[in-house]
């Protein structure tokens, strides 16, 4: 029987990856639902009518009319506009691939938990910005949440059911991005090639960013804690060069499991496609004699700042990961258009979190997603004002 599926971000890395392993997988083994993209009405055009989705949805309202003669006359249904976004992604389907980048994923992934839908969760800041929300939401819907990052799908492989209240601590492995071995001095001229130059992945410019400050650890630490209910005690980082060894999970016996694979997105997104059951990807199988050493060392807080941010907002609370997470985008933007410096990300996410905690707009939980994307929104209009400020 087939199962029915929707991708969310299907013109993204994720998106093209997930689509990649359906089209390899027996004729009729899935039934497209949704396709949706931001802005590449091109891009989404070509990817339905390859996959024949009942859906296309493109989220910016002005390119309805755009993506409707794209697809004129393939009896494929379009629509245009965040609410048509929300409204596809909530369709009846077995399996939604959340692969929207930033906080603009989080209402689309809610209303697919609300569904019923298993969640494969690639966009990490629905748990960043509002975990609490997701993992109530899964449980009172009888839904899955299955971890799309590497990290955690690493460490949700190595979780034996049931064992969870015997972990000791999770490890989340990082590569270091490609500034690992630069000193500040030279990070802070940097050009916008530089940083999205990653020495393992191939991945989109924002997440590419964000590995190359660090902030995407701290991200994936936010992701971690909430994912699986630990204290940012219980969550540590190593950087390992080689990228094969993804997560680890440490028990009270000392046993340690890890788990390997080629760097390709491919093998965590087949787990989520296949569970609980396994598939074939055309991934690099592991050489384990071609890899001459691991290596693994302790990442640096002094130089990638970004680290220290996202522990100290993890412990303040939703209202200050949020914050975090929206300033970050925010600054992120703003260096991929070269309008700031590499180093003024982490102080920029640093200058936001002091304002709004200072004037108490931080609250330690939110009550649900429209208080995450408030703080969201204030956040953006500080970071915004400020780089204004920073130019003029
Ligand atoms: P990407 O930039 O390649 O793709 C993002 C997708 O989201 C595109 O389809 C784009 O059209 C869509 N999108 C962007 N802004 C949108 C908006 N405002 N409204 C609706 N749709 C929008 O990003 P990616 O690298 O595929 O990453 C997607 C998510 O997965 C991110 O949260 C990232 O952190 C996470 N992730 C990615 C990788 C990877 O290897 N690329 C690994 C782990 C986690
Ligand atoms: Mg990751």
């Amino acid at each position: 029987m087939s199962r029915r599926i929707s991708i969310l971000g299907a013109t993204g890395s994720v998106g093209g990856a997930t689509l990649d392993l359906v089209s390899r997988a027996a004729p009729g083994s899935f039934k497209f639902v949704a396709l949706t993209a931001n802005s590449n009405v091109a891009a989404l055009a070509q990817l339905a009518k390859a996959h024949r989705p009942e859906i296309a949805v493109i989220a910016d309202a002005t390119l309805a009319s755009d993506l409707a003669d794209a697809l004129a006359g393939s009896g494929i249904e379009t629509a245009a506009g965040p609410n048509a976004l929300i409204e596809a992604a909530a369709r009846p389907v077995d399996y939604t691939m959340a692969a929207i980048v930033g906080s603009a994923g989080l209402r689309p992934a809610a209303a697919a938990l609300q569904s019923g839908s298993i969640l494969a969760l690639a966009n990490k800041e629905c748990l960043v910005c509002a975990g609490d929300y997701f993992m109530d939401l899964a449980k009172t819907r009888g839904a899955r949440i299955l971890p799309v990052d590497s990290e955690h799908n690493a460490i949700f492989q190595a979780i034996y059911p049931g064992h969870e209240k015997f972990i000791r601590r999770i490890i989340l492995t990082a590569s270091g991005g490609p500034f690992r071995d630069w000193s500040i001095e030279k990070m802070a001229n940097v050009s916008r090639e530089d940083a999205l130059a990653h020495p393992v992945w191939d991945m989109g410019d924002k997440i590419s960013i964000d590995s190359a400050t660090l902030m995407n650890k701290g991200l994936e630490v936010i992701e971690a804690c909430r994912l699986f209910g630990l204290p940012s005690e219980q969550v540590d980082i190593v950087v390992h060069r080689q990228s094969v060894i993804h997560g680890l999970v440490e028990y009270i016996d000392g046993s340690v499991l890890a788990q390997m694979g080629s760097p390709d997105m491919r093998i965590p997104i087949a787990s989520t496609l296949a569970w609980p059951d396994r598939m074939d990807t055309p991934a690099e199988p592991l050489d384990l004699a071609a890899l001459s050493q691991l290596d693994f060392e302790q990442p640096d807080q002094t130089r990638f700042p970004a680290l220290k941010l996202a522990r100290e907002a993890l412990l303040a609370g939703e209202g200050a990961t949020s914050c975090l997470n929206a300033a970050n985008e925010v600054a992120v933007g703003a260096f991929l258009a070269e309008k700031i410096g590499f180093l003024d990300i982490p102080d920029l996410v640093s200058d936001c979190l002091d304002v709004m905690d200072k004037q108490a707009m931080l609250p330690k939980r939110f009550s649900g997603i429209d208080d995450a994307l408030e703080v969201d929104q204030l956040a953006r209009g500080i970071v915004s004002d400020r780089m204004t400020s920073i130019s003029a």
